[in-house]
């Protein structure tokens, strides 16, 4: 760690710097300038990152040397994640398509469009049972009916089930039925959500934030896996921005910086990102391009009659076009799709 000292700071102000870096058990490096003095912390400096060094009097700086985050970073591990679900993969070769509607609405259609996803190539069918509605009028999900129907689908089809989690009272039942536990983005700083699903055995499907940088949401990744489970995915759904012609706006720089800061798997959520079906499809390759693990994509048989998100629904005609088009570009980055 380097602590940048004041100009005007005086030679007490020094010593107590360096007192208090001695007091923790650390070595101070003293290097004097004409105009400034700069103090290196030397040893672990995990024990001052937890300190308010920027309250000492005097202290202009200071400047970490080592990550927040650590079992997300190379560091901890040196090869890429890859969480095995079933006989699907999340971080492997394969790029990991999940696609459903946005909200599991009735049997009849769910089960519908999973084995239409399924046909089309899809590897884990997604719909939410508890949906984190902007307006407490709108509809809420079917909650546990809603599980049973996706646990359904997946009998039917084969395939996993993604699934939200919205508090942690909830995890007990949903945990019974979800194959992988998506984390949205209004909770991306839960912290008491993001303890406890750190304890499930299933893996995490972290969405960014609204308003989230790349590091705090890899500190709620950390805040996850510090907890025991190191099984976490993380999904760019789109930032708020000023732009309104988007929903949001679909920061694909975020896959290779997360690429250079985790070991952990990316996918992409072009549908929440874009919010209108007709952009999807063009994200959606371009996250693949970008070296997306994967995607998570809304389609619904009904897009004009669906009960949530219907405006940014594929149909699945347009679902199995786009997942055509996408193979050539996984190929030409020696992935499949
Ligand atoms: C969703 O996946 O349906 C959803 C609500 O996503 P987000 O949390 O990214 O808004
Ligand atoms: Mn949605």
């Amino acid at each position: 760690m380097i602590i940048v000292v004041r100009p005007d700071a005086t030679e007490e102000q020094v010593d107590h710097i360096i007192k208090k870096i001695k007091d923790h058990g650390l070595q101070a490096h003293i290097s004097k300038g004409t105009e400034r003095t700069i103090i290196g912390a030397i040893g672990d400096e995990s024990i001052l990152q937890s300190l308010p060094l920027e309250a000492i009097p005097g202290v202009e700086k200071v400047l970490p040397i080592l990550k927040p985050f650590k079992l997300a970073s190379w560091e901890f591990r040196k090869e890429k994640t890859v969480i095995t679900v079933g006989s699907q993969e999340i971080g492997g070769k394969r790029i990991a398509v999940m696609a459903g509607p946005c909200a599991v609405e009735n049997k009849t259609l769910l089960i519908e469009i999973a084995k239409e996803v399924k046909n089309a190539g899809a590897n884990f069918i997604r719909g939410g049972a508890f949906k984190p509605r902007t307006s407490p009028y709108a509809f809420q999900g079917l909650e546990e009916e809603g599980l049973r129907y996706l646990a359904e689908a997946r009998e039917r089809t084969g395939l996993p089930i993604v699934t939200e989690v919205m508090d942690p009272r909830d995890i007990d039942m949903i945990v019974k039925y979800a194959d992988v536990l998506q984390i949205g983005a209004r909770n991306m700083q839960n912290f008491r959500l993001l303890k406890e699903v750190g304890l499930c055995k299933k893996p995490v499907l972290l969405k960014r934030g609204i308003s989230a940088t790349i590091k705090e949401w890899l500190m709620s990744a950390e805040y996850i896996m510090s907890g025991g489970n190191h099984s976490v995915i993380l999904c760019e759904r789109g930032i708020r921005t000023y732009e309104t012609a988007t929903r949001n706006t679909l920061d694909l720089s975020a896959i290779p910086v997360l690429k250079q800061m985790t070991h952990l798997p990316v996918i992409v959520d072009p549908s929440h990102a874009v919010g209108k079906w007709d952009l999807v499809a063009p994200m959606a390759k371009a996250a693949v391009a970008a070296g997306a693990d994967g995607l998570i994509i809304e389609v619904h048989s009904n897009p004009e009659e669906a009960l949530c998100d219907g405006e940014q629904s594929l149909k699945p005609k347009s679902f199995k076009q786009l997942m055509e088009e996408m193979k050539p570009i996984a190929a030409a980055l020696g992935r499949e799709i």
